[in-house]
């Protein structure tokens, strides 16, 4: 006799773990993004635009902008609570998501962590509001894995500075008013708050992406910008400062990606009770029912590792490898879940009428940003053995 189909998540009580203010955040997100994302993005993904600044506007007012940061207008959630955030904004879009942690985790953070006061005055209670929008520009053309090779150079010019370079994959680039670039100095790697519209300051859209079409990547062309004494990050002098900034968003990630392979796990779930081939739904065979469960499996694994971290993270006590660990983890099975969801749906699986194959397109690239599969596999190794095999 057929019993009620459970969803992955409930299979496991997994809600059991979440607190009732963890789980109230969530299920806001999540209807925000059932009404108000969903119904679009598959649209936003084929013309490969997105209305940016009125989605800002609309996450800005939902508080999910700089949740987990204190003061200046961000809620200062925990960061789990912003974890569950990223997992219902992702099961939207990853492009949506990428929009919420580069705002948040890598332009505010940065400027939260590391500005001067009136940096934080200036920008922070309006990047909360999505008012103003903010990227991260440490990537270049010719050093992604690897920033310490940067180009990007800032020289002293009196007490101005002058910036100089090319910054490469910028998300939220060309809709930015605001930009933290990373950059060369005497000093070693310093950041620089750079309004957008400082004479020198160029922003040209990257087109023909097959994956994050739903998301606004861009080149920044920095040609003799000329920033006041007091545009220095004064809190950090190094790569310590984008890499922690990395490990904010990172974060974000490891949360994020599980929303997407869940929404491609559902998906599958329902189409194969509905589909019939040879008079039975597809859900009826065994191989289909297979890989429903072993995909059910990774997904509660990803979970129960992103919550283990989010909960190491509130405490404080959370160390680059452990979240090098879930990007790592949850990046790849959700790529594979999405893959694997995209074989049940058969030819279905290949049009953006389901949810699927823009996921697993998106994950590509989350399966590259904010450090690659082989770069985190690598800090992992570094962790085991003392040795760092990416030298
Ligand atoms: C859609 C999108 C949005 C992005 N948004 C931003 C942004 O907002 N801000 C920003 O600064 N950057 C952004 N990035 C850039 C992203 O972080 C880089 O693409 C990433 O760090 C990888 O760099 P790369 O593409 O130059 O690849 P490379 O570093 O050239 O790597 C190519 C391949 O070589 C491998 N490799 C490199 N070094 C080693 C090694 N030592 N050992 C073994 N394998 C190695 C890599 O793992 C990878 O498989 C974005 C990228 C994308 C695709």
């Amino acid at each position: 006799m057929a019993r009620t189909p459970q969803s992955p998540f409930a299979l496991l009580d997994l809600d059991a773990l979440l607190s009732e203010e963890e789980r109230a955040i969530r299920d806001v997100v999540r209807d925000y993004v059932e009404a108000s994302i969903k119904p679009q993005v598959g649209d936003w993904f084929e013309e490969g635009t997105i209305p940016a600044r009125e989605l800002a506007r609309e996450l800005g007012s939902l508080g999910v902008l700089g949740m987990h940061l204190e003061g200046y207008g961000c809620a200062g959630t925990s960061a789990v609570a912003y974890g569950l955030a990223c997992l219902e904004l992702e099961a939207g879009d990853s492009g949506i998501r990428s929009l919420v942690s580069v705002q948040g985790s890598l332009a505010m953070y940065a400027i939260h962590a590391f500005g001067s006061e009136e940096h934080k005055q200036e920008w922070l209670p309006r990047m909360a509001a999505g008012e103003a929008i903010g990227c991260f520009g440490l990537t270049e053309p010719d050093f992604g894995s690897n920033p310490s090779g940067m180009r990007t150079q800032a020289k002293r010019d009196g007490d101005d500075w002058v910036l100089d370079g090319t910054k490469m994959w910028i998300t939220n680039g060309t809709v930015a008013d605001v930009a933290v670039v990373w950059a060369r100095t005497d000093d070693g790697v310093r950041g620089f708050v750079v309004p957008t519209d400082t004479p020198g300051f160029t922003a040209r859209e990257i087109h023909k992406k097959l994956s994050l079409r739903a998301s606004v990547t861009a080149e920044l062309i920095l040609e003799g910008v000329r920033l006041p004494a007091d545009a220095v990050l004064p809190g950090v002098t190094g790569l310590r400062g984008p890499l922690s900034c990395l490990n904010e968003a990172r974060f974000g990630i490891v949360f994020g990606t599980l929303g997407a392979a869940r929404d491609c796990l559902e998906t599958a779930i329902s189409y194969s009770i509905d589909r019939e081939q040879f008079d039975k739904p597809i859900a009826a065979y065994q191989l289909t029912q297979k890989k429903l469960a072993d995909m059910t499996l990774e997904l509660d694994k990803g979970f129960l590792l992103a919550l283990h971290l989010g909960r190491l993270k509130d405490a404080h006590t959370i160390r680059p490898e452990q979240i090098s660990i879930g990007k790592l983890n949850n990046a790849r099975e959700s790529l594979a879940i999405a893959r694997e969801c995209r074989s049940i749906l058969g030819a279905n699986g290949i049009t953006l009428e389901y949810p699927v194959i823009r996921h697993m397109n998106n994950l590509e690239s989350v399966f590259t940003y904010e450090g690659t599969n082989e770069m985190h596999t690598l800090v992992v190794g570094e962790a085991l053995t003392g040795i760092a095999a990416y030298r």
